[in-house]
C-alpha cells in the first residue's frame, strides 16, 4: 500500500548544468522537475522544480544495499519499511539563474552536490553553488559523483581525489562522496544512506505562528475559464514554523503594489486558505518541512507567473516588517566567485542584487562606509532584524555573489 506522508525536510540539488541533477531526482521520484516548456526548450531548470521522494528500506537487505524508492524489494520480495518522506528542490545550474539557486537555498535544509566525473573539478557553477551554501551555512552537504558509468576506474579515482581538494577548507569538508550513476541508478542505495546520515530532519517549533516563503505562485485556470469556473490563485512554499491549516486566513507581505499619486506602495494582501497540498496529496493541515501548495481565495491574476514569489505568509499581524531600505553589515567574499579578481568594497551609488530568503530585489547604495551601507530597494522585502542577505553584484555582463550581508534595521 502507498503510504502517502508530509515531506518533513527540503534537500537541494545543486551542481553544474548537466551534470544530472533532474535524472537524480527523477532516479528518486519519478518525475521529472523541468516541467515548464520554456525549460524543456531549453533543457535547463529555469526555476526551481520540486518532486517528493520516499526513502525506504529492506528490512532483510545487509547494509546500504537495502535502502531504496521501492515499496518492494526485488531481492526479497517483502515489502519495504517506511523511513521518511523528503522534498527535493532542484536548482537550476545555468550560469544566468544564481540568484533563483540563492533564493532556493533559502528553503533548504541541506543539499546534494552533484558533480559529474566526464569534467574536470570544479565547473564554474560547481564552485559558485558551493560557495552559495557555504556562505548561506548549509552545513549538511552528501557529494554525488555522477556519470561513473561514462569513466573507467582510474578517472574515476583521479576526479573522486579532485572532489576531495575541491571541498577542503569549505562546508562540504566532511561530506561523504558517494560515486554514482544516476541514470543507470547504480549505488542510489549508497547515496540514499549518505542522505539519511548527512542530512537529518532539522527540530521545528510547531507551536511558533506560521511563517511561509512563497517560492512561487501560479494562475492554474485554462485560458478563456468563465468567472464561475475560475479556481483562486495557488501560491506554493515552505513553512518554517507552526501549522497551517485549510479556512485559515492569512496575509502576505509585501502584498501587492498599488499606484496612488503617480508613487508606487505595497499593500499587504489578507486571504482565506481554500485548499492545501502536501506530499502530493490535498490534505487539511501542513506542518513545517517539505513544499506546499496552497489553493486561496485571491484573484489568479494576482498569483500568476510567480508574482507572488518571495512574498511571506503566515497569520495577520504576525509578519516581518516591509522595508523599502535597510542597512546592512557586509561580509565580503575572498574573491569573486567564476570570475578573475579580488572584491571591491561596496560603493555609494552602486546597485546590488539581494536575495533575502526566497525574495529577490535589485538595492542601490545610498550610503556604504567601514563595512556597512544603507541601501534603498526597487521592490521592498519582509524581513527581519538578523536575516541574511546573499549579496551580488554586477561583473562583467552578470551578477555574480560577493558577499553576505546581515540586517540591522
Ligand atoms: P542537470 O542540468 O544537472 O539537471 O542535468 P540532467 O539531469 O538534465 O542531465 C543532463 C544529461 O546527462 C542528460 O542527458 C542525462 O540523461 C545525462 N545523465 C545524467 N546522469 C547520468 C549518468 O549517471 N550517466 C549518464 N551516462 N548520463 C547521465
Ligand atoms: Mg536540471
Amino acid at each position: 500500500m502507498t503510504e502517502h506522508r508530509q515531506p518533513e525536510v527540503n534537500i537541494g540539488l545543486v551542481g553544474h548544468v548537466d551534470h544530472g541533477k533532474t535524472t537524480l531526482v527523477e532516479a528518486f521520484s519519478g518525475e521529472w522537475t523541468d516541467q515548464h516548456s520554456e525549460e524543456m526548450k531549453r533543457g535547463i531548470s529555469i526555476r526551481l522544480g520540486y518532486a517528493d521522494a520516499t526513502f525506504r528500506r529492506c528490512p532483510e537487505c545487509e547494509d546500504a544495499a537495502g535502502y531504496t524508492v521501492a515499496e518492494t524489494c526485488p531481492e526479497h520480495d517483502c515489502e519495504t519499511e517506511f523511513l521518511r518522506t523528503v522534498s527535493f528542490v532542484d536548482a537550476p545550474g545555468h550560469e544566468t539563474l544564481m540568484a533563483t539557486m540563492l533564493s532556493g537555498a533559502a528553503i533548504m535544509d541541506g543539499a546534494v552536490l552533484v558533480i559529474a566525473a566526464t569534467e574536470d573539478v570544479p565547473q564554474a557553477q560547481t564552485e559558485e553553488h558551493l560557495m552559495a551554501l557555504d556562505s548561506i551555512g548549509i552545513e549538511n552537504v552528501v557529494v554525488a559523483q555522477n556519470k561513473i558509468d561514462l569513466v573507467d576506474r582510474e578517472r574515476a579515482a583521479e576526479h573522486y581525489e579532485q572532489i576531495q581538494e575541491f571541498i577542503a577548507g569549505t562546508v562540504a569538508e566532511d561530506a561523504p562522496i558517494v560515486p554514482i550513476s544516476a541514470q543507470q541508478e547504480v549505488n542510489t542505495d549508497l547515496l540514499i544512506e549518505a542522505i539519511e546520515e548527512e542530512i537529518p530532519t532539522p527540530e521545528r517549533d510547531s507551536d511558533a505562528d506560521a511563517e511561509l516563503l512563497v517560492a512561487r505562485s501560479f494562475d492554474i485556470n485554462r485560458p478563456g475559464a468563465t468567472p464561475d469556473q475560475l479556481t483562486g490563485g495557488v501560491v506554493g512554499g515552505t513553512l518554517l514554523s507552526g501549522e497551517l491549516t485549510v479556512d485559515d486566513e492569512i496575509e502576505l507581505v509585501p502584498g501587492r503594489e498599488v499606484e496612488s499619486g503617480g508613487q508606487t506602495t505595497y499593500e499587504s494582501i489578507t486571504t482565506t486558505l481554500r485548499s492545501l497540498q502536501a506530499g502530493g496529496d490535498p490534505v487539511d493541515s501542513v506542518r513545517p518541512g517539505g513544499l506546499l501548495g496552497a489553493g486561496t481565495g485571491l484573484d489568479p491574476s494576482l498569483t500568476k507567473g510567480d508574482a507572488l514569489a518571495g512574498q511571506v505568509a503566515g497569520p495577520p499581524g504576525t509578519l516581518p516588517p516591509v522595508r523599502d531600505k535597510f542597512t546592512m553589515k557586509i561580509d565580503l567574499l575572498d574573491r569573486v566567485v567564476g570570475a578573475d579578481g579580488d572584491v571591491d568594497e561596496v560603493s555609494t551609488g552602486e546597485p546590488l542584487m539581494l536575495t533575502v530568503r526566497t525574495a529577490t530585489t535589485v538595492g542601490s547604495v545610498t550610503s556604504a562606509r567601514g563595512g556597512e551601507a544603507e541601501v534603498a530597494l526597487k521592490r521592498p522585502v519582509a524581513a527581519r532584524e538578523g536575516a541574511k542577505i546573499a549579496i551580488n553584484r554586477r561583473v562583467g555582463s552578470r551578477w555574480r555573489l560577493i558577499g553576505i550581508g546581515t540586517l540591522d534595521g
